[in-house]
């Protein structure tokens, strides 16, 4: 029955270092969510964590209407790190790409970055708005990590600035209905996944990336997938054969 079971506790994404006995000073809106939204009073327990330290057991200290104090008692969890795969791509409309970058977050991405290409739909993000997106992700699914959201830079730059030993999986909606290509690589390699606008890649974009000798081209199935739809479908599809699920 729901009412025997224990309630859950609440998760805090903070700043600060974590440790044994550490004090760690809570923000006005934390304060507020947990004492007046939350009703927490001195001696509850919550959970914080960094994306650093691993999750901690804290108690509340001192409850104010604008301010508080934790002290973090023992470590629950360790930190985990996603596998080392960033996420790249075009943002869409605004309540697409807070998607994207949520599951993201979820999915066990190591960084995200929007890219601007030939086609890209808008032409501004909100990068902290984006990271409070992946934060809220993060405290919500258990994660001990927060994937950084970047600013968003042209797709070329970050081309011409690439890292030699990183792989690219473009999904290339040009090759729809193409079995997947990941095969023969090994796991725990270094890679970025690669999704384009609502418009798809350019002509010359796609012969450019298909020309790159550290990109494969992949299909994602035998239908067109919104761009939202492709980034969850390819993060499961790169974790489940080169990941860590
Ligand atoms: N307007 C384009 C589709 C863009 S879909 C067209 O009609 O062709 C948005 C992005 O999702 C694509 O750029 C690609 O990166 C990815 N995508 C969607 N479906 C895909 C598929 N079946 N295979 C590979 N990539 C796909």
């Amino acid at each position: 029955m729901v009412m025997s079971m224990k309630k859950a506790k609440i998760r805090l994404y903070v700043e600060h270092a974590l440790g044994e006995g550490q004090s760690v000073p809570l923000t006005r809106a934390q304060a507020h969510y947990l004492f007046s939204v939350m009703r927490l009073g001195e001696g509850a327990e919550v959970l914080l964590f960094n994306g650093r330290d691993g999750e901690w057991l804290a108690e509340v200290a001192e409850a104010g209407k604008r301010t508080g104090m934790l002290t973090c008692r023992h470590r629950t969890r360790p930190l985990q790190l996603p596998p080392d795969v960033w996420l790249m791509f075009a943002p869409i409309k605004k309540a697409r790409t807070d998607f994207i970058v949520e599951k993201a977050a979820e999915l066990g991405a190591a960084r995200i970055l929007p890219v601007r290409t030939d086609f890209t739909n808008s032409e501004r993000i909100r990068r902290d708005r984006l990271q409070a997106h992946a934060i809220e992700a993060a405290e919500q699914c258990g994660g001990t990590y927060v994937p950084p959201v970047e600013e968003l830079q042209p797709l070329e730059k970050l081309l011409a600035e690439w890292p030699k030993d990183r792989r690219l999986m473009f999904c290339d909606e040009a090759l729809v209905g193409a079995g997947a290509a990941l095969e023969g690589f090994e796991r725990g390699g270094k890679w970025a996944i690669l999704i384009g606008p609502e418009g798809g890649f350019s002509d010359a974009e796609r012969e450019r990336l298909r020309a790159l000798p550290f990109a494969t081209a992949v299909s994602l199935g035998p239908r067109i997938l919104r761009a939202d739809t492709a980034a969850v479908a390819a993060l499961t599809l790169w974790q489940s054969t080169l990941g860590d699920w």
